[in-house]
């Protein structure tokens, strides 16, 4: 039965891309929305969009009666969960089967064996799959799971059944620890997941995530699509995956595809899934557990095979043969996908909330932009702050890191924090170039990132003032500059704490605190957007603020009104005896690119004038004075 009109049942990103792949096949789509999401991406591109409630999850994107009335009133055929939200509920498929709507996505028996780490476990040792050495039974007695972690032996992992997204989950490095470990790993399991039962595993101590992308039709064929190394993560998640895993010998490869075969066929599996294998130092590779849906990282499988794996979702779904057998699908060249988020790398990662006052992602050719928000969107407390998945292919490794850096680089967000700073000294450092990411090696801190911000990285910046000043302005006037005989200019930088710059001009380059700098690096890039700048300088991203003028600004609130900055007079709006009101703009000045109002803070009079428009000034230079 083709499926015409499609309900999607998630936001952003991954809404966005499947209402592409809809549109490709001429299939009608509907989006729902939160009141948050009433003018977001994805509600502008389907054709339809039903608003379904609050910001509240439970009221809105986790809530099954309401989607499902929203199903029944656009006339969907069929309901499309994404991923995250309601994509791995068994009840939410057993609400739409009841509903005769079709769910695109996994058997509800699949879905509920697989929801269950401990269940899922237990049939693949049936099945004959290698699974961690562990513990995976239902007796939770506390001197049954003591017994069992000492005959694993450690360290060891205790995770929650019910567990996802990488909560939940503790590592036990000793007997001694085992009892308060095993305490807190299921009161946090208890608050987000309601279920406080667990399993142990043995702890991998240098693992790499490995995982192998499944498909399977109404009709039994089971296929893969390759693997993918999701090995860097940070605190159990995924933060760069790419396809095929590097450093994988075609035996292991071999054997871990069928493998992934073997444990599809065991649950009778239809649509997208994906096993994931733990793989140890010696090649030894484990299954974890098996996820239910479209993966976050199923772009990079499509960029190496060809195949839109959302098309052969909805293929599958309605009732159609896998489109491809085996042996034609093939695995071509290399592809890499990193998470951009709205986090702020400084403050342990934590997400940063706010306006994207820009948003600018580099488009490449053989390259993929996934996102949901675009500039003046705002990133809330509400959802997940992914901004972007950023994927590219190329023919080999060495120049998809290339290719990758390259689109790092030319890209720029305002307005929030983001990792791409860290992405990109991610992708140039060492461990990652030779493959030697394990999944813990950025929670151990055995990366290094840390950066200096270099005085050459100012002089990059001061040469970007330079060239970018239309008239106007003391940087501006290169001559008048050179003329007046280098004048120092003073840049006040906040770059991971505050810093302090003197640069002055000379004879093709700049003299940073005394030292000469000279800019020929052709291939430096400034972003610039208020008072925030990113500079890229040998494919490193240095990114940092300048004094904030407006802050400054309204801080005066003496008799006189300064310049908060070096720069140079546009206008003066007052003239001696004047008066004035609170919030009156008295003088407008031009610097670093920016035209600053500055404004009366009191009512008064306006008592003396210091300067005329065209005049230049130094920072904190008496422009305006005023009485009561
Ligand atoms: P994947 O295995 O596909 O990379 P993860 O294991 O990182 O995904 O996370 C599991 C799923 O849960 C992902 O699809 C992710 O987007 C989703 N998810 C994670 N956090 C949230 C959240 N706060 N709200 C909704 N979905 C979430
Ligand atoms: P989730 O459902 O939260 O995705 P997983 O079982 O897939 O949980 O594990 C998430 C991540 O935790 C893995 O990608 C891996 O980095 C790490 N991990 C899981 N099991 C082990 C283990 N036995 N030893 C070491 N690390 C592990
Ligand atoms: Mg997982």
């Amino acid at each position: 039965m083709p499926i015409k009109k499609i309900l999607i049942a998630n936001r952003g990103e991954i809404a966005v891309r499947i209402i592409q792949t809809c549109r490709q096949l001429k299939i009608k789509t509907v989006a729902i929305f939160s009141d948050a999401d009433r003018h977001a991406k994805h509600v502008q591109m389907a054709d339809e969009s039903v608003h379904i409630g609050s910001t509240d999850l439970a009221d809105s994107y986790l809530n099954i009666d309401k989607i499902i009335k929203a199903a029944k009133q656009a006339q969907v055929d069929a309901i499309h969960p994404g991923y995250g939200f309601l994509s791995e509920r068994a009840a939410f498929a057993e609400a739409l089967a009841q509903a005769g709507l079709i769910f695109i996505g996994a058997p509800i028996e699949a879905l509920r064996l697989m929801g269950s780490k401990s269940a899922a476990k237990q049939t693949m040792i049936q099945a004959g799959v290698p699974c961690v050495p562990g513990y995976q039974d239902d007796n939770q007695d506390e001197t049954v799971l003591a017994k069992a972690a000492d005959k694993i032996g450690f360290p060891i992992l205790i995770k929650a059944v019910a567990g996802g997204g990488g909560k939940g989950m503790k590592i036990v490095h000793n007997a001694q620890d085992f009892a308060t470990q095993l305490d807190s790993a299921k009161r946090e399991a208890m608050n987000a997941f309601g279920d406080d039962n667990v399993i142990l595993e043995k702890y991998i101590t240098q693992p790499k995530h490995i995982e192998v992308q499944v498909f399977a039709d109404q009709r039994g064929n089971v296929v893969h699509l390759f693997e993918r190394d999701c090995s860097t993560q940070r605190r159990y998640q995924k933060v760069i995956e790419e396809a095929p895993a590097t450093g994988l010998s075609d035996a292991t490869r071999t054997d871990m595809l069928n493998a992934a075969i073997k444990a599809t066929q065991a649950i009778d599996y239809e649509g997208a899934g994906t096993i994931e294998f733990i793989m140890d130092g010696d090649d030894s590779f484990y299954f974890m557990e098996m996820n239910t849906r479209l993966q976050v990282e199923h772009r990079v499988s499509e960029l190496i095979t060809g195949v839109d794996l959302v098309a052969w979702q909805i293929h599958v779904a309605e009732g159609g043969k896998l489109p491809k057998k085996q042996h034609k699908i093939h695995a071509n060249g290399h592809a890499i996908q990193v998470r951009l988020y709205a986090e702020d790398p400084q403050h342990n990662y934590l997400p940063s909330t706010g306006l994207l006052e820009q948003v600018k992602l580099y488009q490449a050719e053989h390259a993929l932009v996934d996102s949901g928000v675009r500039s003046s969107d705002s990133v809330t407390i509400h959802y997940d702050p992914m901004i972007a998945k950023l994927v590219v292919w190329a023919k080999d490794r060495k120049r998809c890191i290339q290719k990758m850096q390259t689109m790092l680089n030319q890209s720029a967000i305002f307005g929030v924090k983001t990792n791409v700073g860290f992405l990109s000294q991610l992708l140039t450092s060492k461990p990652f170039k030779k493959h030697q990411i394990f999944t813990n090696s950025l929670d151990n801190n055995e990366i290094d990132l840390s950066q200096p911000i270099l005085p050459e990285v100012v002089a990059i910046y001061a040469d970007y003032l330079l060239h970018h000043q239309d008239n106007g302005s003391v940087w501006g006037q290169v001559d008048g500059w050179r003329l007046q005989g280098k004048i120092p200019l003073h840049l006040e930088l906040t770059y991971q704490g505050q810093q302090q710059y003197t640069v002055a001009w000379e004879a093709g380059g700049y003299l940073v605190d005394g030292m000469s700098h000279y800019v020929v690096q052709t291939n430096d890039i400034c972003h610039v957007h208020r008072n925030q700048v990113q500079v890229v300088h040998k494919n490193l991203r240095y990114e940092f603020s300048l004094p904030d003028h407006e802050a400054k600004v309204s801080a005066s609130n003496a008799n006189a009104i300064y310049a908060p900055m070096p720069g140079k007079i546009i206008a003066v709006k007052v003239a001696v005896g004047q008066q004035v009101e609170i919030g009156q703009t008295l003088v407008v000045m031009e610097a670093m690119k920016m035209e600053l109002e500055l404004k009366a803070e009191k009512e008064a009079t306006i008592n003396t004038v210091h300067f005329a428009a065209n005049d230049q000034v130094k920072a904190d230079e008496v422009l305006v004075e005023l009485e009561d």
